[in-house]
């Protein structure tokens, strides 16, 4: 989710970088193109120039040409009628509506036969006193009305004084047509101005009527900045050469004005010309191409857009293809073609079920692989694979985990269903194996309840617990797993870890629990018994660590240390002159093989200065059954002068024929035996028991002994000495000294 709105936030930046691209390129356009309208402005203006100066030229040189002729005629001293028929001849080529000549005193005759006065008119004033002047448009006085231009020049006599002027007059169309000049493709408008702003000559798309105003008017009436720039001018009586403005009228009406002065050769006044465009038309212009830029630009980038998207979907749809690829690879079983562990626990996980997992694995495979060769064994574990798919339901997930191991998982609540699967599916590998040229097989399996939210890897590692906890036991096939169990071994863990530990730190106590005569009723032994003093006090049974220290080999040191601990003790009381009796220790089957056993106990008896004797060797009946080596060992602990006891007899392993191949010199009759005291079938049994030992030259210990009935029994049996609870159960080393060997502490 977050990623998502990283990812609209990045690209709204990108497209909010990209408006702003194309408005920042907008502006740009539009500045450059509104230089490039002032440049455009000015060189038509300036195209315009030239070719009215042209015309201009020529029209001056036309006149000149007549002022010429006039002089010549005039100082041959002609009379105006022969002047006028002079000039009459060059005016056939002209195309002047007429041409006259007034004397200084205004009397004009013209070459279309008119006679009358310039007296009164600006360009006879002007050209009297030796100008050559153009006019605006005026009314033709002679014979028509109609609107004229006229063009005049002095005329000069031989000693320079003027004696009258030559005048070309144009009909005003004609005139205009001499000046009309077109600009932007009619899109602008173009006119010339004299000094005064008034319209000499325009185009028809003036945007003011120059028959009534002038261009100055013009600006005025739009707004009063609009002819400011002119009117600085205006104001300080100057023209400018050359002048670009933009006029901002209200709205539509803006303009861009390019007004740029004529050359006017010997005419004495000055025109303009100015070229005019109405900003609207170079908008619609600038729009029209940027609407064709946007549109470009729009298009680019919903072509890179586009490209982008295909581009990222076509590596997307890669890395789709790919990492299903790379998926296929990391969740298949190499092996079988199924699932694999990490396929398992990733469904199982995020189905997030409850349900049974169930660990599988198959007594002896080792077996098919040794004795048929792994090939053989990779086909038996496909085959296996392929049976448990075919019983399973659908919606259960079966996965090859690794050697011959599988695990399934059930998605159902009731477990009775799951045994009857695990059943089919033993059924089903018991079935099918008998046509595989195979030994045997027969799986067995660890199951525990899965449920929402466990995680997958502790449920399988607790499926394998409980599977594991059958290994040894073929007539059960499946253990569902039990917490205790686990926690047990936990402890057995925490123990094992401690060991070391706890011997240093003496934390292993020495309890003893007497024997007594059934006779004489007084102390005639004792046997240490080992207990546990955890750091948080607590006393543990030796029940509970022994059996353990026993798988792991830790007992030997451990008997070692109890061994010790009581030559030690017997050393004390001997020191305290206390009356001695022999106090046997315990010898587990287990350290009853470690190297120079008898030579290490006959060496800590003399280093601590006890006799053998007076540390008889306790081994558990059922280790007698190893016949060569424990007679040996017998051997060997009574030449170095330890008396041997024979312990549990009668717990089921006991056999009578022990007791005649090996010597022992005390036989221990186990609490199990004595039990069975009252019992008729019991009673006999202990009694010929005891008679046999006594037989072959042995001491019988009963241990166990409860009660006075059993304690009468014994006695009339001769049994020579009773351990139990009827007596004393074991005893802390400072109780039992003060108890039974006399000492005060
Ligand atoms: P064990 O050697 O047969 O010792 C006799 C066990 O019977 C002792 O149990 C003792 O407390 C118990 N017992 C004696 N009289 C009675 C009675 O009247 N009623 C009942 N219910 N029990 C009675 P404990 O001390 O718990 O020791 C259990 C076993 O642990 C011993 O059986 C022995 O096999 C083993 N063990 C104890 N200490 C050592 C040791 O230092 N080394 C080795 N290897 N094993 C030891
Ligand atoms: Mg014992
Ligand atoms: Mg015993």
């Amino acid at each position: 989710m977050k990623t998502n709105w990283k990812r609209i936030l990045v690209w709204a930046v990108l497209f909010a970088l990209i408006i702003l691209s194309i408005l920042q390129c907008n502006r740009q356009i539009r500045s450059n193109h509104e230089k490039q309208l002032v440049e455009n402005l000015r060189i038509v203006t300036n195209q315009s120039v030239k070719t009215i100066e042209t015309e201009l030229y020529a029209q001056e040189a036309r006149l000149q040409s007549m002022v010429a002729e006039a002089e010549t005629t005039i100082n041959r001293g002609a009379s105006t009628d022969e002047i006028i028929r002079s000039l009459n001849s060059l005016n056939q080529l002209s195309g002047f509506k007429r041409v006259g000549y007034a004397d200084k005193d205004g009397h004009a005759a013209t070459t279309d036969g008119f006679h009358g006065e310039l007296r009164d008119f600006s360009f006879f004033q002007k050209s009297v006193k030796g100008e050559t002047v153009i006019t605006g448009t005026i009314m033709d006085t002679m014979g028509t009305t109609e609107p004229i231009n006229v063009l005049s020049a002095p005329v000069y006599l031989q000693n320079r004084e003027i004696c009258g002027i030559v005048y070309a007059t144009y009909r005003n169309e004609a005139f205009q047509r001499l000046f009309d000049i077109d600009s932007f493709e009619t899109a602008g408008s173009n006119c010339i101005v004299d000094e005064e702003s008034k319209v000499i000559s325009g185009t028809e798309n003036l945007p003011f009527d120059s028959n009534k105003d002038t261009l100055f008017s013009f600006l005025e009436s739009l707004g009063p900045d609009a002819a400011d720039t002119m009117g600085e001018y205006y104001k300080r009586g100057e023209r400018p050469d050359q002048l670009y403005f933009r006029v901002d009228g209200s709205g539509e009406s803006d303009y861009y004005l390019y007004y740029q002065a004529l050359d006017m050769g010997q005419v004495h006044n000055q025109w303009y010309v100015v070229t005019i465009v109405s900003a609207e038309t170079l908008h619609k212009e600038v729009s029209k191409t940027m609407g064709a830029i946007s549109a470009m630009l729009f298009e680019i980038i919903a072509l890179v857009v586009i490209s982008f998207i295909l581009f990222a979907y076509d590596i997307t749809s890669m890395d789709r293809k790919q990492r299903k690829e790379l998926e296929k690879i990391a969740y298949t079983d190499p092996l079988t073609g199924g699932n694999n562990y990490a396929y398992f626990k990733e469904k199982v996980s995020k189905d997030d079920r409850i349900g049974y997992l169930v660990s599988m694995d198959i007594h002896s495979f080792k077996m098919i692989n040794s004795v048929c060769g792994n090939e053989k064994g990779d086909e038996v574990i496909c085959q296996i694979h392929q049976w448990i798919c075919e019983t399973v339901a659908p919606e259960d997930l079966v996965a090859h985990v690794n050697a011959d191991r599988f695990v399934m998982f059930f998605p159902r609540l009731d477990k009775d269903v799951v045994i009857d699967k695990l059943t089919q599916i033993n059924h089903k590998i018991i079935r099918e194996m008998k046509h595989v040229d195979v030994p045997q097989l027969s799986a067995y399996y660890g199951i525990t309840r899965l449920e929402r939210g466990d995680s997958v890897e502790k449920a399988f590692s607790d499926a394998n617990f409980a599977r594991d906890s059958i290994h040894e036991k073929k007539d059960i096939f499946y253990s569902f797993f039990d917490r205790y169990a686990t926690q047990h071994v936990l402890e057995e863990k925490k123990m094992e870890d401690s060991f070391d530990e706890a011997i240093a730190k003496h934390e292993f106590e020495v309890w003893y629990q007497p024997k007594i005569s059934p006779d004489t009723q007084k102390i005639v032994g004792a046997e240490a018994l080992v207990r546990w003093r955890r750091a948080d006090g607590s006393l543990v049974s030796p029940n509970k660590f022994i059996p353990l220290f026993e798988t792991n080999g830790m007992i030997r040191i451990l008997d070692e240390y109890v061994f010790r601990e009581v030559c030690k003790e017997q050393k004390e009381l001997l020191d305290k002159g206390c009356s001695l009796f022999p106090i046997s220790v315990n010898l587990s089957r287990a350290s009853l093989y470690s190297m120079n056993l008898v030579e290490r106990y006959k060496e800590i008896t003399q280093q601590i200065g006890v006799v053998p004797e007076m540390v008889p060797i306790e081994i558990t009946e059922s280790a007698t059954a190893d016949d060569g080596p424990i007679q040996t060992l017998a051997e060997d602990f009574h030449k170095a002068g330890f008396p041997l006891h024979m312990d549990d007899f009668g717990t089921g392993y006991s056999s009578l024929s022990s007791l005649n191949s090996l010597h022992f010199d005390t036989l221990k009759l186990d609490k199990s035996l004595i039990d069975y005291i009252g019992n008729f079938g019991g009673d006999q049994l202990i009694k010929h028991t005891i008679a046999l030992a006594k037989d072959l030259g042995m001491h019988v210990t009963a241990e166990g002994v409860e009660d006075e009935k059993q304690v009468a029994f014994l006695q009339q049996l001769k049994c020579d000495s009773i351990q139990g609870f009827y007596y004393s159960r074991p005893l802390s080393a400072l109780e039992f000294e003060k108890r039974y060997a006399g000492v005060q502490n």
